[in-house]
C-alpha cells in the first residue's frame, strides 16, 4: 500500500478502537486465515471472582478453615496473578488473621509455593498437585469436576503432601466474544483458543462461544509453539492476547493483536492494540487491512 492509503488505513484504525504501531501488520490482516485467543482476559472478562470454596479441615493434623483462609490470603497476596487478585480481594470481605508467609515461589502455569509454621503450602491447579504427588480425594474431584463444567477455574490448596480443599473463581465470558468468532468463521477463518487452564473449564467456555479448536493447560512456550505449528501448515496468524504468557506468541505471529487493559510487555510485543474490550475490532481490525491494501490497486 502507498504511504497514503497507510495513513489512511491507521487513522480509521483509530476511529475503531484500534492502534496500528506498523504498516506491515495493516498489510498483512487481511491474508490472515487463522486466529488465536488467549482464554483469559481476551475470551473471557478478566475480571474473575470466587464462586464457591470446599474444604477438608479433618486431615493428619486437623487445621480450622480460619486458619487455611489466613494462610491462603497471605500466600496469594504475594501472587501478581489475577487469580490471586480475586482470591485476596474474597478473603478481604472476611475477617481472616494475618498469617506469616516465607520462600514465596510463583510456579509458571501452576500457582504458588510458599512456607507458613514451618509446613511447606501449594496453592495452584491440577497440574501443580499432580507435580508434587498430592492425590485429589475422590470428593473433592467431584466437586472440582461438577465446577469446572459450569467453567469455573478450580485452585486447590494443599499443605505438605495432603489438599485442605478448593477456591473456585469465574470470569464472566465477553458479551462480544461469540459475535467475533462468529464474524470471523463467515470469513473462512479458523479460529482456535488457548489457555493455561484445566481442560474441563476450558471445554466449557469453548462451547459458549461456538469454539470447536482449543487447547487447555498450555505453558507460555507452547502458546507460542502452537502458533508457529499453524505458519507451518501455511497459514497466516493472528495472536490476540494480553498477558505476559501471550507475549512469546504474540512475538511469532504474523500479526499481533494486544488487548489495551492487558499487560505492558503484550502491548510492547503487539504490533495493534485494541482498546476496546469489543473483541468484534478483531474482524473489523482484518476488513480494514483489505480496504487499505484495494486501496492501491
Ligand atoms: P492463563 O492466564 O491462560 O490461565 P497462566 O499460565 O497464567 O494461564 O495460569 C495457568 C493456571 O495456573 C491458572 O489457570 C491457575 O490454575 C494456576 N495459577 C497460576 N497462578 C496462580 C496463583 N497465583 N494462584 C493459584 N493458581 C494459579
Ligand atoms: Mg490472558
Amino acid at each position: 500500500a502507498t504511504p497514503t492509503a497507510i495513513m489512511v488505513g491507521i487513522g480509521k484504525g483509530a476511529e475503531n478502537n484500534i492502534l496500528i504501531k506498523d504498516a506491515e501488520s495493516l498489510e498483512l490482516g487481511h491474508r490472515v486465515n487463522a486466529v488465536v485467543l488467549d482464554k483469559t482476559g481476551t475470551i473471557t472478562q478478566g475480571k474473575p471472582s470466587v464462586t464457591a470454596e470446599h474444604w477438608e479441615t479433618g486431615g493428619d493434623v486437623p487445621i480450622a478453615i480460619g486458619t487455611i483462609k489466613s494462610i491462603l490470603k497471605a500466600g496469594e497476596s504475594r501472587s501478581e496473578h489475577p487469580l490471586a487478585t480475586a482470591v485476596v480481594d474474597w478473603l478481604k470481605e472476611e475477617d481472616v488473621a494475618p498469617a506469616k508467609v516465607t520462600d514465596f515461589e510463583s510456579l509458571t502455569g501452576r500457582g504458588i509455593r510458599f512456607t507458613h509454621d514451618s509446613a511447606t503450602y501449594f496453592v495452584g491447579n491440577e497440574r501443580l498437585m499432580t507435580e508434587q504427588k498430592i492425590t485429589l480425594g475422590t470428593t473433592l474431584r467431584q466437586h472440582a469436576d461438577e465446577l469446572r463444567q459450569q467453567a469455573n477455574t478450580v485452585i486447590f490448596v494443599a499443605r505438605e503432601k495432603e489438599t485442605l480443599g478448593l477456591v473456585a473463581i469465574s470470569d464472566p465470558i465477553k458479551e462480544s466474544s461469540a459475535r467475533a468468532i462468529r464474524q470471523l468463521h463467515d470469513r473462512n477463518i479458523a479460529v482456535y483458543m488457548l489457555t493455561g487452564d484445566n481442560e474441563q473449564t476450558a471445554a466449557a467456555v469453548a462451547k459458549q462461544v461456538g469454539l470447536t479448536d482449543y487447547r487447555a493447560e498450555v505453558l507460555p512456550a507452547d502458546k507460542a509453539a502452537f502458533v508457529q505449528d499453524l505458519q507451518q501448515q501455511g497459514k497466516i496468524v493472528a495472536m490476540v492476547g494480553d498477558g505476559i504468557n501471550d507475549s512469546q506468541a504474540l512475538a511469532t505471529a504474523d500479526v499481533s493483536i494486544a488487548m489495551g487493559h492487558g499487560s505492558d510487555i503484550a502491548m510492547d510485543v503487539a504490533k495493534m492494540t485494541l482498546i476496546t474490550s469489543d473483541l468484534t475490532a478483531i474482524p473489523r481490525a482484518l476488513e480494514l487491512s483489505k480496504i487499505t491494501v484495494r486501496g492501491i490497486r
